[in-house]
């Protein structure tokens, strides 16, 4: 019996010493995804691969992008200034682009010179021909694994399935009705930017058979409120604003009396000053916003660099917007903040902390390469995570690098910077790693794909 005994308390050291080493390693455990520590492990390079697969395995929406051939000017409401610098990355040399052809196309060649350049061009000429209509950037998106992506476009082409390329319209032309002598000629970019305004409100115009501006204050309102309403019925989505481009994005509260006033007096003749036409224009703008709500048609506004060198980043600066994000009358309209501010992320996603405002990440994996882009998805990841969502920002550059090699990018960078991100993010005790791929689909597809009542999927 002692002896059994003695057996037994033995039996009974060596389990509760075992238990207190499987308390000691599940205390550790939860003590290190309970406290984050300041830099990854060993393990973040291993964690990344095996997020990598993963993440490209998630069926994405792109929530923005300008999808479409080189030859048709639909693709945008504005164009490329001529001359413009364009930073390192977006050149149409930049060696990824050949990188894309391969995949997307299966091309030969590392470069994308001249003659290299039209094996490309008979390959997509052959594949056109072979998938007619739609079947084209169908299987585009396929072979990016995208379920649909938003068409950020003057109109919508025919060779768009409108079923996976949501249209995402322009709202900017309503804020140019009058004479743009002195905006035209402000800089050689609004040179190109302004006609193009003044045609797409004329194809508004055309499209609601209105001849001429209505005479009164309250008949335009209604002609924008019946494009808006018809575009809406047309598939569009959404409204996007490329204002930052054409002036300020800081919005002043004029009262209607004061609009209406400016309205009557240039609609028909004369050239209002500018501080009269920034009033109009800002009132209109608000007028939008709030329609925006009533109709459910996000507000999509370019908050970031710009191309053209004229672009003026200062009074372009996302935080222009916070007077019109906080206001509690557009509490039902949401808002979408193209490209996130680039270069001011920092600022930008804090105000996401409004319910109804989003950051929309596309251009900044293009603008940066995945090793900063990274650090920008991780910086958003921590701070709102459900307020961020993907976009490419693909865009045809020219007949041989197209909308195709531009959406395999920035859906590639995205993927990798995103897997990088978490798996640092992992590493460094912040989320678990089922946690990370929730995240991973909130950002790819489901937090956008939310914010239109089931019209996009
Ligand atoms: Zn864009």
């Amino acid at each position: 019996m002692q002896h059994d005994n003695a057996e037994i308390e033995g039996d009974n050291v060596r389990v509760s010493q075992r238990l207190l080493l499987v308390c000691l390693v599940f205390a550790l455990s939860t003590w290190s995804l309970a406290q984050a520590r300041p830099f990854p492990g060993p393990d973040v390079q291993q964690i990344y691969q095996r997020l990598l697969p993963q993440i490209e395995k998630i069926t994405a929406f792109d929530h923005h992008a300008h999808p479409g051939f080189a030859d048709d000017s639909d693709v945008d409401a504005m164009a490329a200034p001529p001359n413009a610098s364009e930073a390192l990355r977006t050149r149409s040399d930049n060696p990824e682009l050949a990188a894309a052809a391969k995949a997307l196309f299966g091309y030969p060649y590392d470069d994308l010179s001249t003659e290299h350049a039209k094996w490309l061009l008979d390959k997509k000429t052959e594949l056109k021909k072979q998938l007619a209509g739609p079947a084209y950037f169908n299987s585009i998106l396929d072979k990016i694994n995208i379920e649909s992506s938003v068409a950020n476009r003057a109109m919508m082409p025919d060779y768009l399935d409108p079923k996976r390329f949501p249209w995402v319209f322009f709202g900017d032309a309503f804020m140019w009705p009058f004479n743009n002598e002195r905006e035209t000629a402000r800089n050689p970019d609004e040179g190109v930017y302004i006609p193009l305004q003044e045609k797409m409100l004329h194809r508004w115009m055309q499209q609601e058979n209105v001849g001429k501006l209505p005479a009164t204050f309250s008949g335009f309102l209604k002609f924008i409120t019946q494009t808006l309403e018809d575009n809406s019925r047309r598939g569009g989505i959404a409204i996007k604003f490329e204002v930052a481009y054409f002036r300020p994005t800081t919005f002043s509260d004029p009262t209607r009396a004061e609009a209406e006033s400016i309205y009557r007096r240039y609609v028909a003749e004369g050239i209002p000053t500018e501080k009269e036409y920034r009033t109009f224009q800002d009132f209109v703008f608000r007028f939008l916003v709030q329609e925006g709500g009533r109709l459910h048609l996000p507000i999509h506004i370019h908050t970031a660099v710009g191309i053209g060198d004229y672009f003026n980043l200062s009074q372009s600066n996302i935080m222009n917007l916070e007077s019109v994000l906080r206001d509690p009358r557009y509490a039902s309209t949401t808002f979408v903040m193209i490209h996130g501010g680039y270069p001011l992320e920092r600022e930008a996603i804090w105000l996401a902390a409004m319910k109804n405002v989003y950051l929309d990440t596309s251009f900044g994996e293009l603008a940066q390469y995945p090793s900063a882009f990274k650090n920008t998805l991780k910086m958003f990841l921590e701070t709102f995570p459900d307020k961020i969502t993907f976009g490419t920002d693909c865009f045809p550059y020219n007949q041989v690098l197209g909308a195709e090699e531009s959406y395999w990018l920035g859906a590639q960078s995205s993927r990798m910077a995103l897997a990088g991100a978490l798996a640092e993010m992992i590493s460094e005790g912040e989320v678990t790693e089922s946690r990370a791929l929730e995240l991973a689909h909130a950002y790819l597809h489901d937090t956008a794909v939310k914010l239109y009542d089931g019209r996009v999927r």
